[in-house]
């Protein structure tokens, strides 16, 4: 039986536009060989390009219209003709905070064919998840300018952090179910309560107590600076990261990078509950120095499509479409990022072609 699924599709900015049409027409040729779902998109043209026209990111009523979907397609968000700050809030926050997708998860995976900088290749089977928090903490929005401060420190800003104790523990339990789901059952927490005494602090103790509800996961804390070091020297200690909004946002960076690319990144943006539309999108940012030649990988955003497809319900279809973009990779069909010489148009042809 075919199962229809309404999925909004949000190019925005840069490269976003040429990867979501990229990944649209891969899923079109997945849907067609393998008949059990159906796609129907709803295009929006939100983003900087809409802001210049109408001083808003996207419509008032915009959130309204996504809560109506099953799921979201996103590109990517900033242009260099506005800040960063705005484009961000704007659009990618306001859809993440408005939608209450409060868990990010994104896979560090590691592809045949694709050299990684520090990783042995012998060792590349290796792959690991970061969680991040993806509704507080350090990206709370709470805080101002122009702060009294000391004589002499000029203007003082002040940039809170703020952490809940519903906040931790939920997106603690979601770190901890998603063990369960992986041969490695354990959950590493990433903190910082060596120096940040109120809220790492209360990030810690949670953990601790959700920690005690699950014992057949094996758990360690360590310091976010210890933690960037183990990327590197021990990853095959790995298997679910747990870390604040701006800590996951630094170290799922730096996994992409070991992995080869930025764009082979795939993240997913959820309302686990499911009481308003996940949004999938890749990792990277609209990178202006490229947009526009066709050259950029839209492998990131092929990735988020599966987390997308594993999220409707189409776990095997998801497993299609990964191992159709590794059979692609593992015949050097690959974008410049990744030392190639492919074109995006080429790597849908290589997928397309492999499925
Ligand atoms: P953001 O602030 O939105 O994260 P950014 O300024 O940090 O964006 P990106 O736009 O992601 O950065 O670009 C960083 C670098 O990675 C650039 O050199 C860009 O060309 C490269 N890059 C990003 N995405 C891709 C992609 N899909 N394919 C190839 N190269 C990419
Ligand atoms: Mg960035």
């Amino acid at each position: 039986m075919t199962k229809l699924h309404k999925i909004a599709a949000i190019p925005a900015d840069g490269v976003g536009t040429e990867v979501v049409e990229a990944t649209k027409q891969v899923l079109s040729a997945l849907q067609e060989r393998h008949p059990t779902f159906e796609l129907e998109w709803h295009d929006f043209d939100w983003g900087t390009a809409y802001y210049e026209q109408h001083g808003r990111m996207m419509p008032e009523e915009g959130l309204d219209e996504l809560r109506t979907m099953d799921a979201i397609l996103f590109g990517a968000v900033g242009w260099p003709t506005v800040p960063d700050h705005i484009t961000l809030w704007g659009l990618r926050l306001a859809v993440c905070q408005g939608l209450d997708q409060w868990a990010n998860v994104r896979p560090v995976t590691f592809h045949p064919g694709v050299p990684s900088p520090i990783v042995d290749a012998h060792e590349r089977e290796l792959d690991w998840v970061v969680v991040r928090e993806n509704s507080e903490g350090e990206y709370s929005g709470f805080g101002g300018r122009n702060f009294a401060g000391r004589e002499g420190a000029g203007e003082v800003a002040v940039q809170s952090a703020v952490f809940t104790e519903a906040g931790c523990e939920r997106i603690m339990r979601f770190a901890f179910d998603l063990a369960r789901t992986r041969d490695r059952r354990k959950v590493s927490c990433v903190t910082k309560s060596n120096a940040q005494q109120y809220g790492m602090v209360l990030w810690d103790d949670v953990f601790a107590r959700v920690a005690a509800d699950y014992p057949d996961v094996e758990t360690e804390k360590v310091l976010v600076d210890a933690m960037a070091a183990k990327f590197v020297l021990r990853p095959e200690d790995l298997s679910v990261v747990v870390a604040s909004n701006l800590h996951a946002d630094i170290l799922s960076d730096l996994g992409s990078a070991m992995a080869g690319s930025l764009g082979l990144a795939s993240s997913a943006n959820l309302n686990p509950e499911r009481r308003s539309p996940s949004m999938f999108e890749p990792v990277h940012g609209s990178a202006p120095d490229i947009a526009g030649q066709g050259v950029a990988n839209p492998v990131g955003t092929f990735l988020s499509a599966a987390l997308m497809l594993d999220h409707l319900g189409h776990p095997d279809e998801a497993g299609r479409l990964r191992e159709a973009v590794d059979k692609a990779l593992a015949a050097d069909v690959r974008t410049r990022d990744i030392g190639g010489g492919a074109t995006t148009r080429d790597v849908v042809e290589a997928v397309t072609a492999a499925l």
